[in-house]
């Protein structure tokens, strides 16, 4: 008998900055607005795959929360950006699902950012043979690269490089859908692996010019180029109040917000 299978599906687990919005110690009137839009965890999402497998892109300094704030009850894998502190920070409390699922979880990135990782966690990958505290994270790192696509949990995988400044950072396309935050520009390339997408997360941090983020401006003319359906701006610092910035916003581009859950075909 077949099993109905449900749609794929991604939530943006947090859409903010660095700092996440509010940020410590701002009064100003996004830091201090009770619209829940305007609540932002550190930039991270996770794609829900028709066949019940969770991958997690990116472990924020908010990980704990927004899996908790958002039910993911499982994660299967975790694919890397970049090795920013906002974007890795939370990879310690991969910790409570090795627990439940009795296995490691594997964890993929670029070269750079698996290195960055396992100086960063030494604890977790250089672990220190006399520690006599609780299980150490049980974790798995794998090396992928730019345009070479990959199997994970059932489905396809291509990641694709991105400038973040002087920094090529990884984006991630699956099936219509495709994921590209901490950028300034996008390669030639990458473009064209974005080509016939449908739904596109894309790096917008706020108006105001920036050395590594696209602005807002920046980010609408790349995505009328890249010509998605439906495009969602993530990683917004305070300068940007959810209900004054969306009603400038063209058809077919809106802010995300923490929580925003569509489908998507793998
Ligand atoms: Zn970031
Ligand atoms: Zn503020
Ligand atoms: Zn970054």
């Amino acid at each position: 008998m077949l099993i109905p299978m449900s749609a794929s599906s991604v939530t943006i687990l947090g859409c903010g900055t660095s700092t996440g919005v509010p940020v410590l110690g701002c009064a100003c009137g996004v830091c201090s607005s009770p619209h829940p839009r305007n609540k932002r965890y550190r930039t991270s999402a996770v794609v829900r795959l028709w066949n019940g497998k969770n991958i997690v892109i990116d472990t924020s300094a908010d990980f704990r929360s927004q899996a908790l704030s958002f039910g993911l009850d499982r994660v299967d894998a975790v694919l890397y950006t970049h090795a920013h502190a906002d974007h890795i920070m939370g990879m310690d409390d991969l910790r409570g699902y090795n627990f439940s699922h009795q296995h490691s979880i594997p964890c993929f990135s670029d070269a750079t950012t698996l290195a960055t990782l396992r100086r960063t966690f030494s604890y977790i990958f250089e672990p220190d043979p006399t520690y006599e505290g609780g299980m150490l994270p049980q974790l798995t790192l794998h090396e992928i690269k730019a345009y070479l696509k990959f199997e994970l949990c059932g489905t396809e995988v291509m990641p694709l490089a991105l400038q973040h400044g002087k920094l090529s950072v990884l984006g991630f396309r699956f099936g219509d859908f495709a994921y590209c935050t901490d950028c300034k520009s996008i390669p030639e390339s990458s473009m064209q692996t974005l080509q016939g997408v449908k739904t596109l997360v894309l790096d917008a941090l706020r108006y105001e010019t920036h050395r590594t983020h696209l602005t807002i401006p920046e980010s609408i003319e790349i995505a009328r180029k890249i010509g998605a359906q439906q495009t969602y701006f993530v990683h917004m610092t305070h300068t940007v109040d959810y209900e004054t910035v969306s009603k400038n916003l063209p058809p077919g581009i809106a802010l995300a917000y923490d929580g925003l859950t569509f489908e998507f075909s793998a």
